[in-house]
């Protein structure tokens, strides 16, 4: 039964109709546009190099890449004897992506060229929507902001919708404060495909942002990762050689409810002491009161547009909060031994680095071995757009990341 409440269940991550553009997926193209985006401006001898495709193929799929405006040419490099050398970027004007971060009280709605950069943005209020209600809503902004950046609508690749949602997993997906109704809906998806008529992935908040944090920001050439988002709880966006790790549910970095004090604070998920009671905003409000105001979402002031000096009660609570960050980096770096672990969320940008600085010294694991390239625990993106951004990023990554599971199937 399980097994086929997960089928069910919307896929994060996948499709609903084809793309767009006459852009066929084929596994070689998707190597190649992942290594101009990782190394770009770079030439075909170096996509080569990194590929060990043939130089026939590597000319062939560039040619093409460029023909389709996937890829811009820059200007001939002359290096030693022989042909120059032309290098090439991922064009920004190649294609473009829509994002909505829907959140209980608005609906950010992003429209970003394909290097991720919002071209436009909107926000509308909107009090825990429902995929029936934000369905028209989503519409009337993407003609917005379609219309306010003058973008061709047949070079849209799609949209992604982010949120807090999770699958399918009965007490935890109602009972929390930190979930919205109808989301988890097999037919949610099908629903706002249908209202904006492009292919839509439905993801939850802390995966679309480490999808984002992949494909554009500080782990785009890190293949092993744990996106710590703090919001209202705290999740986590894990991904594993190269491929984003989603678990037998679509769940896995549920990481809010790991039991960190044995009968300590009661959660609603039904447990005691859960790491987001002593982790996330909604500990840190209620540590503070109802005097302080602390977090970056949707319809709250964008706090981490402030120089991120942070009050004295806030402090306080940074220091309370640091040992299970801690805690939690020595569970996550001994069960999954990630590159680094990247703490990012709608937190002010003075609390996160407060608390990766209180942190330290990090406990042992396996993890602080010697000879490390990147720190074990680092500041990732923050801020009232990293959702939305994420969110814009599942059509371009879906179009661009090598899939080596649809490899072995076939
Ligand atoms: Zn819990």
């Amino acid at each position: 039964m399980a097994r086929r409440e997960a089928d069910r269940a919307p896929q994060p991550g996948r499709s609903v109709a084809g793309t767009n553009l006459e852009f066929t997926r084929s596994h070689n193209r998707r190597v190649v546009l992942d290594t101009v985006r990782r190394l770009g401006p770079v030439s075909r001898a170096e996509i080569a190099r990194e590929t060990a495709l043939t130089n026939q193929t590597i000319s062939n799929i560039v040619e093409e890449l460029e023909q389709a405006g996937f890829l811009l040419p820059g200007a001939p490099k002359r290096e030693g004897r022989g042909q120059p050398s032309i290098p090439y970027t991922i064009n920004p004007q190649g294609a473009w992506s829509l994002g909505f971060h829907v959140d209980h009280s608005a609906i950010i709605a992003a429209l970003v060229d394909l290097t991720g950069k919002p071209v436009a943005i909107r926000e509308i209020p909107a009090q825990r929507p429902s995929p029936r209600r934000a369905a028209p809503a989503l519409r009337q902004l993407a003609d917005a902001l379609i219309e306010e950046a003058g973008v061709p609508a047949s070079r849209l690749l799609g949209a992604g919708v982010a949120l807090p949602v999770r699958f399918g997993v009965g007490a935890i997906t109602t009972a929390g404060p930190t979930t919205l109704p109808g989301w988890d809906d097999p037919d949610a998806r099908q629903h706002i495909a249908e209202a904006l008529e492009q292919p839509v992935q439905i993801e939850n908040d802390a995966m679309a942002a480490a999808i984002g944090e992949r494909l554009h920001g500080v782990a785009r050439a890190i293949d092993s990762f744990v996106f710590l988002f703090l919001d209202e709880g705290l999740g986590a966006g894990v991904f594993l050689g190269g491929q984003p790790w989603r678990g037998a549910s679509l769940n896995a970095g549920e990481i809010g409810h790991m039991i960190v004090v044995p009968n300590g604070k009661p959660c609603p998920c039904g447990n005691r002491g859960c790491l987001e009671r002593y982790l996330s905003l909604s500990a840190a409000q209620e540590f503070l009161g109802d005097e302080e105001f602390l977090a970056d979402a949707p319809g709250s002031p964008a706090l981490s547009e402030l120089d991120g000096a942070i009050s004295a009660p806030v402090e306080r609570w940074v220091e309370e909060a640091a040992p299970y960050l801690a805690s939690a980096v020595n569970i996550l770096e001994s069960t999954l031994d990630p590159e680094t672990i990247l703490l990012g969320g709608l937190a002010p940008a003075g609390v996160l680095a407060g608390l990766i600085e209180k942190a330290m010294p990090l406990p042992m694991s396996v993890g602080s071995r010697s000879g490390r390239s990147l720190p074990r625990l680092m500041a990732g993106s923050v801020g009232h757009h990293t959702v939305v951004l994420g969110a814009a990023s599942l059509p371009i990554f879906d179009e661009i990341n090598p899939r080596f599971d649809v490899l072995l199937k076939h």
